[in-house]
């Protein structure tokens, strides 16, 4: 018998778990403790429960941790860590401080199967779904890591943004008891609008998680109109931006911020025209979502053949939004230098030109289908 791992569980599935070892209740939010807050991983380090229960969980669970392949530390303090997920593929986290909070950018897939033009995960291509205990196992490695490396006793990551490799919403299964177990009073505490996810626009699992486990949630836009979107962000031919639009007014309802934070990826020539913030105004005044702009300079890969918009043109676009009442920031890009800015991750290991292959193989196949689909399916058809 496999040893179950124990990270893989929100508090609700290790009470689950302990009662099946004939435990009560209260046993698991003990365990849980020691496990999220103390980062244990040795049973027997775990003094306050009873010796025969740790030797049952030693028999039959483990907690166990994700191999780190490389750290990374910048000159400005965020620090990246390569975690070994096996058969090939890692997958990255990085720790940004700054002066009132620490964020820890968590990674939900290994690649990604969205494929958007301008992220270096896209042009992956897809490997694997990373299991709640892979994706708890960043938090619960940094969160410790860094109380040790910092001589802090207290917590030293306030905010978790969904914000590294993979579409938290392609995983949703695993992404929600994660996601319990980060807000978790036992645990890591965290506020729901301290722990966001970002979403390319995966419309019916929206309305999922505002029922299941509100959030703050983030949602990549890049384009003002479906033709362009359509070419970024290969998802939006499925979930238009119609109807993506409508799942952000409804997310409003149950979210814990009265706003949703839209990204928009900063691209030379491409998205960046005064032409464009005018539609993206027209497009959030006819919405009626309430929303503030995070605008991202592009960081650039050579495989994206794209470039970043120059900084005098995010700034006039930036005030296009702010003057028509647009609360818009301009994200500062931190971690340069170990290459841990946004869609810069890449934790492919094994063969990136197959990767590549696949990718250029995969885009031929979408520009021939959109050529014979409607431009805006209906919803039926986009529900498929
Ligand atoms: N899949 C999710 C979350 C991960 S990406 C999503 O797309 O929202 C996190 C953010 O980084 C997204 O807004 C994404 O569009 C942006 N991003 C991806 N590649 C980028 C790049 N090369 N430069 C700047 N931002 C990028
Ligand atoms: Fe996937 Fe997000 Fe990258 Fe798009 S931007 S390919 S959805 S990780």
């Amino acid at each position: 018998m496999t040893a179950t791992n124990l990270l893989d569980f929100d508090l609700e599935g290790l009470a689950a778990f302990c009662e099946g070892l004939g435990e009560k209740r209260f046993r698991a939010t003990q365990l849980f403790r020691w496990i999220h807050q103390r980062g244990a991983s040795d049973f027997e380090q775990m003094s306050d429960l009873a010796k025969s229960l740790r030797g049952k969980l030693a028999g039959c669970a483990t907690v166990t941790g994700l191999p780190v392949l490389t750290q990374q530390e910048s000159t400005d303090g965020t620090i990246k860590w390569l975690f070994n997920v096996g058969n090939g593929d890692a997958v990255e986290a990085v720790f940004i401080p700054e002066e009132d909070r620490g964020t820890l950018c968590v990674s939900s897939q290994a690649g990604c199967a969205v494929g958007c033009r301008f992220c270096s995960t896209g042009h992956q291509g897809f490997s694997r779904n990373l299991s709640t205990g892979e994706i708890v196992a960043q938090l619960w490695f940094a969160e410790h890591f860094l109380r040790r490396h910092l001589g802090r006793d207290e917590r030293v990551i306030s905010n978790v943004v969904m914000m590294g490799m993979g579409e938290p919403l392609q995983n949703y299964g695993a992404l929600v008891p994660a996601l319990r177990t980060m807000l978790d009073d036992n645990a890591y505490g965290l506020s729901r609008r301290r722990v966001t996810v970002s979403t390319s626009g995966v419309v019916p699992m929206m309305d999922r998680l505002g029922a299941d486990c509100p959030v703050a949630l983030a949602v990549s836009l890049h384009a003002p109109n479906d033709a362009l979107r359509d070419d970024l962000v290969p998802l939006n031919r499925k979930y238009p931006l119609a109807e993506l639009m409508s799942a952000c007014k409804r997310y409003l309802e149950p979210a814990p911020r009265d706003f949703i934070t839209f990204e928009y990826c900063m691209l030379d020539g491409v998205n960046d025209q005064p032409e464009h913030a005018r539609q993206l105004i027209e497009l959030v005044r006819t919405s009626g979502v309430s929303c503030k702009f995070n605008l991202i300079p592009f960081n650039p890969f050579p495989a994206s053949g794209l470039v970043r918009s120059p900084a005098p043109r995010v700034q006039a676009f930036a005030r296009l939004l702010a003057d028509a009442g647009i609360v818009t920031t301009v994200r500062k890009t931190r971690g340069d230098d170990i290459d841990a800015a946004c869609g810069q991750l890449a934790g492919d290991v094994k063969d990136r030109t197959r990767a590549a292959e696949r990718m250029a193989q995969r885009r031929t196949v979408m520009m021939r289908k959109v050529q014979t689909e409607p431009e805006h399916p209906t919803v039926g058809e986009a529900a498929r």
